[in-house]
């Protein structure tokens, strides 16, 4: 585009107006993310399980079987992934307060070992995320085990077809190399997982979390509904269906975190009816135990491997 034309263009004082009444709502260096009203829904992301923690994504079956319990004491539901996302589809209504998804990245055995039957014994569901190249190999699910969940009700989704690192390929590749090694990726996985196991396979969880706009124009074009992330924050109304957020849940972590997780899926506490404030009297500051309700998002990410 010429300068002159973009100049003919803004001299028109209607135009103007509007592009400066649309920049002064975002005071420049600090344009504020929209407040989140209501509730959200938190997705619980998990990897391995054993009786002791040895990596940063293993959690033991003791932290396990008490975050379930906390879960059920406390009054959650627990809803299949598809109910979230047939909400983002407009097929569905968003999920109630106190609505959580839990999820299993990575396909290990020693979820099937360790933590299926304690699931199972709450009638809890989950989604499982694989990658259909190690299933069966060295420490992961087999085929078999997959479709003994998939008869149980879990969901089984794609991880990519490799579980794709993009952060790693990306710079020695061309972008059109680049994108038909996306296409494949995202393509091949879900057809592998929907020819094994006769599932429909819709959702996508990004590799280390890592994605790209090549990764969210492929995943659309592959015919995935939802992809998800590793940010540590609720789901809420509105959000971008390409880039739904998760928790990872990691091994010592505290049940107070837990629980501000979970409470994500709840509305924020009545704050009270908005009173106007007459005269020259300033608004006072808000009560800590507000402030606190709305740190939500400072929960720490931990990347896995
Ligand atoms: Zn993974």
């Amino acid at each position: 585009m010429k300068p002159d034309y973009l100049l003919k263009h803004l001299a028109f004082p209607s135009i103007f107006a509007i592009l400066m009444t649309l920049f002064s709502a975002f005071p420049s260096g600090s344009a504020p993310l929209p407040e989140k009203k209501g509730h959200g829904v938190p997705i619980l992301l998990y990897h391995r399980f054993a009786v002791t923690s040895s990596t940063t994504t293993t959690v033991t079956v003791d932290e396990f079987k008490s975050q379930m319990a906390w879960i059920k004491e406390n009054g959650f539901n627990v809803i299949p992934l598809a109910q979230l996302v047939d909400a983002y589809q407009g097929k569905a209504p968003f999920p109630s307060p106190g609505s959580i998804v839990i999820v299993i990245d990575d396909g290990h055995r020693s979820f099937y070992d360790k933590a299926y039957e304690i699931l199972k014994s709450y009638g809890f569901t989950a989604t499982l995320f694989v990658y259909p190249l190690d299933v069966g190999h060295n420490s992961t699910m087999t085929w078999s085990q997959l479709e003994e969940l998939k008869i149980n009700g879990f969901s089984i989704q794609s991880h990519t077809f490799s579980h794709l690192n993009i952060k790693k390929v990306r710079g020695d590749m061309d972008s059109d190399s680049y994108e038909k090694l996306i296409n494949a990726e995202l393509l091949v996985s879900k057809m592998v997982l929907e020819g094994k196991l006769g599932v429909e396979v819709d959702c996508l969880a990004y590799p280390y979390g890592n994605f790209d706009n090549a990764m969210l124009k492929e995943a659309i074009e592959a015919g995935y509904a939802a992809a998800f992330t590793i940010d540590p924050r609720p789901n809420f109304p509105g959000d971008a269906p390409q880039r739904l957020s998760r928790y990872t849940i990691v091994p010592g972590m505290s049940q107070k975190t837990f629980a501000r997780i979970l409470d994500t899926s709840r509305p924020k506490p009545d704050q009270g009816p908005f009173l106007p404030f007459a005269g020259k009297q300033t608004a006072p500051a808000p009560p800590n135990d507000l402030l606190g309700q709305r740190d939500n998002t400072s929960i720490p990410a931990i990347r896995h491997d």
